[in-house]
């Protein structure tokens, strides 16, 4: 991926939609902060939305499940996405950030052995976790990202960070945690600003723990448990496979396929 002159070109840069929905230029200096969003919706209908005049809402990119990312806005100008917000003594950050939405449902009702979204669209437990959101104090059922999501993100952000001097990477559940869920537990949010960034924000959220890795041995089997008497959720996973890294376990990590299991750490070579 390449920035010139504020627009992103690419192999997984698809065709720009504009959006009208932004102001001016960032004022300058203003621009040093990232927010990541989700979605909650299918890419279609979300970016429908995002360019919708009566709206009034927006963002700088979409990242879509396959990982390929649309511009909607130039990253000079400000688009419209971070509403009402508060964090580390500003308010208003759409004058301060880059807007990510990336494709992803949110948090998922389940009924049965199937999850549903808000807008009625259903997963198989496959494409699901339970964790417990940053704001909240109980668990639920999340939509998962797709390694392919992930690795966009890391590369997109990346290059934010040597064209604009980015310093802050933030989610929106953290700049409005009252109206805001997104980007969500499902998202490895304080390891992907640690990498990015090398600070540490959220002592217990932090750990060495890799983001993505590819599989290096022939056929990797995935279990339901972090030993080998874990019963077998799918069938092996190939070499070369990506895998988003969610959990450690002794030598084991738990990844995602999407489908979620236990694969031995060994086999892993972190990307
Ligand atoms: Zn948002």
């Amino acid at each position: 991926m390449e920035i010139n002159n504020h627009i992103l070109t690419g192999s997984k840069v698809k065709k720009m939609v504009p959006s009208p929905n932004h102001s001016g230029e960032f004022e300058r200096g203003n621009l040093d902060s990232v927010i990541m969003h989700y979605t909650a919706g299918p890419y279609q209908t979300s970016l429908r939305t995002l360019i919708n005049p009566s709206v009034r809402a927006s963002a700088h990119v979409i990242i879509d499940r396959d990982g390929t990312i649309t511009q909607l806005v130039p990253l000079n100008l400000q688009a419209w996405h971070a509403g009402k917000s508060y964090y580390d003594g500003r308010s208003g950050y759409n004058r301060y950030s880059i807007g990510i939405e990336i494709v992803n449902s949110g948090y998922l009702t389940k009924s049965g052995n199937i999850y549903r979204a808000w807008y009625g669209e259903a997963f198989n437990p496959s494409e699901v976790i339970e964790g417990i959101h940053r704001n909240q104090t109980t668990p639920r059922y999340w939509h998962v990202y797709t390694p392919e999501q992930i690795e966009t993100a890391y590369e997109f952000v990346q290059l934010l960070i040597d064209t604009y001097g980015i310093k802050h990477i933030l989610g929106h559940e953290e700049i409005a945690p009252k109206r805001k869920t997104d980007p969500g537990p499902a998202f490895p949010l304080d390891r992907f600003r640690d990498r990015l960034l090398g600070t540490t924000r959220d002592q217990d959220g932090a750990d060495d723990l890799p983001d993505t890795g590819r599989v290096i041995a022939s056929v990797l089997n995935i279990r339901s448990q972090p030993n080998t008497s874990g019963a077998i959720v799918a069938s092996p996973l190939q070499r070369g496979q990506k895998v988003t890294i969610l959990e450690e376990h002794g030598d084991w990590y738990k990844v995602s396929v999407p489908i979620t299991g236990w694969v031995y750490a060994k086999y892993i070579d972190i990307t």
